[in-house]
């Protein structure tokens, strides 16, 4: 069997959803391939008793890369943003007012003395407005110049972590800067129903548009033919299709990407960076439930606990993310290093007790859903902030979308986003040439 597209899309990720619609919406006839049943990859929804949980990522930028995707092709993103959000530091709350400016007001409240509220604030501000620090040190390193009050390190710290997935002092200084800026106003919201909405409405626009969207299909082969990708081959059903197409996107990642289409196709250059840039991070992800709700805040940024750096209360803001009368939480954590081995089940005890630490009587009125790790080849980010890869790859007409190709600032589901409308516009650039 054989057919033809304009270009093919390969995994319904945040990057690919988005790169097909995108193209979709610009006249182009899209096929988007997903190997798995469901869309979305790790920004996706699975159902756990009856509660929407978040199947990796849960928190969408207001008015950032995602939502504008969605604002372009006119498709509703259904994101309800955070109403209430604070700090919490050894069991007390402190909240972050949602209009900004929250930064200053809690480095003087937590500072030891005037002078080194004035200090740590000062630092921060010629970082934003004069100029920002290098990479050659790490984050921690920088504000270590400045204060080594660890209530003050632990808010940079859940920020960093949360957003970011390393810890303060694997980051290289620059690019906590490079985030702030990139995303600012820091403002969050859940998706009403949970993630997987979003995409099944952007696969019923591609569709609508004249294009496939096809589940359980994974693309085995990227077609190369001189210099050229030429399609790709996908299993369908028990057959091996040929699909025909100029253009492909790819958003299984770089490697899986030099994989599809054979290492002997790439300059060395390419294939060496991903020996030495591609270093996938890790995450723990947990979702519990309870009847009452114990907490005030939807978004809780954990500041100086044993591994849990987010907690979100997805419910508050979407109550049909959770069964009438319930409450849904995600606790977030990142290992204390990186890239080194791990206890998987000594790390979740050491969140359940951060947990316990948290939200008074736990144990007994709380009940956990599910415990996960994401690593490795599904990683919590493809590749540690601060070293992108670019969406060309060495072969003409053949791109890679998702988190490791979002410039640098752009983190997770936003970098996916923006990768693709780099995509989308060197694609309907060259198309134009
Ligand atoms: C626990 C966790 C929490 C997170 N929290 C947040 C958050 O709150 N906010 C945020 O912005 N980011 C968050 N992130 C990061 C965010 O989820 C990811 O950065 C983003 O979803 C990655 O999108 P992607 O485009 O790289 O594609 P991916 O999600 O990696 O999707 C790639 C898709 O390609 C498919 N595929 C692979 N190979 C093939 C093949 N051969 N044929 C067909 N299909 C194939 C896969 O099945 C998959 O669906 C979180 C991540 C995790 C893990």
């Amino acid at each position: 069997m054989e057919k033809k597209f304009d270009v093919v899309v390969i995994g319904g990720g945040a990057g690919g959803m988005c790169a097909a619609a995108l193209l979709a919406h610009a006249g182009l006839k899209v096929l988007l391939t997903e190997k798995r049943r469901y869309l979305g990859g790790r920004f996706s929804t699975v159902d756990h008793d009856g509660f929407q949980c978040a199947a990796g990522g849960i928190a969408v930028q207001v008015n950032g890369q995602l939502e504008s995707v969605c604002q372009e092709i006119g498709v509703e993103s259904g994101v309800n943003p955070v109403t209430s959000a604070a700090y919490w530091i050894a069991g007390e709350y402190h909240e972050i007012p949602l209009e900004g400016g929250s930064l200053r007001a809690t480095i003087k409240a937590l500072a030891d003395s005037e002078d080194e509220a004035a200090r740590v604030s000062a630092a921060v501000s010629d970082a934003f407005r004069w100029l920002p620090p290098s990479d050659a040190i790490t984050f921690r390193e920088w504000l270590d110049q400045y204060t080594s009050n660890e209530r003050i390190h632990g808010i940079f710290q859940a920020t960093i972590a949360s957003l970011l997935t390393v810890n303060a002092d694997e980051l290289p200084a620059a690019e906590y800067f490079n985030l702030i800026k990139a995303i600012a106003p820091l403002r969050f919201g859940y998706v009403e129903g949970g993630s997987l909405r979003l995409w099944e409405r952007m696969a019923d626009f591609i569709k609508q548009r004249g294009g496939e969207v096809w589940t359980r299909c994974a693309v085995a082969k990227i077609a190369v033919e001189q210099g050229r990708v030429s399609g790709v081959i996908c299993r369908k059903g028990g057959t091996d299709v040929r699909i025909n197409a100029p253009v492909i996107v790819s958003d299984t990642g770089p490697e899986r990407t030099v994989e599809l289409a054979g290492s002997t196709h790439f300059e060395r250059s390419h294939l060496a960076r991903l020996q030495t840039d591609l270093t996938p991070t890790t995450i723990f992800w947990l979702h519990f439930a309870s009847e009452a709700l114990l907490v005030d805040y939807s978004a809780i940024a954990v500041c100086g606990a044993r591994r849990v750096n987010m907690l979100d209360v997805p419910s508050m803001e979407c109550p049909g993310v959770a069964p009438p009368g319930q409450h849904l939480y995600t606790a977030g954590a990142a290992p204390l290093r990186q890239g080194e081995p791990l206890d998987v089940a000594a790390e979740m005890d050491l969140i359940l007790a951060d947990l316990r630490d948290i939200i008074p009587e736990f144990d007994s009125r709380c009940r956990v859903l599910s415990k996960s790790c994401f690593r490795g080849k599904w990683p919590g980010y493809r590749t540690k902030p601060g070293s992108p890869y670019p969406v060309r790859t060495p072969i003409r007409g053949l791109y890679n979308v998702g988190d490791a190709c979002g410039p640098r600032g752009y983190a997770g589901s936003i970098g996916a986003a923006y990768s693709a409308k780099l995509a989308r516009d060197d694609i309907l650039a060259s198309a134009s040439q």
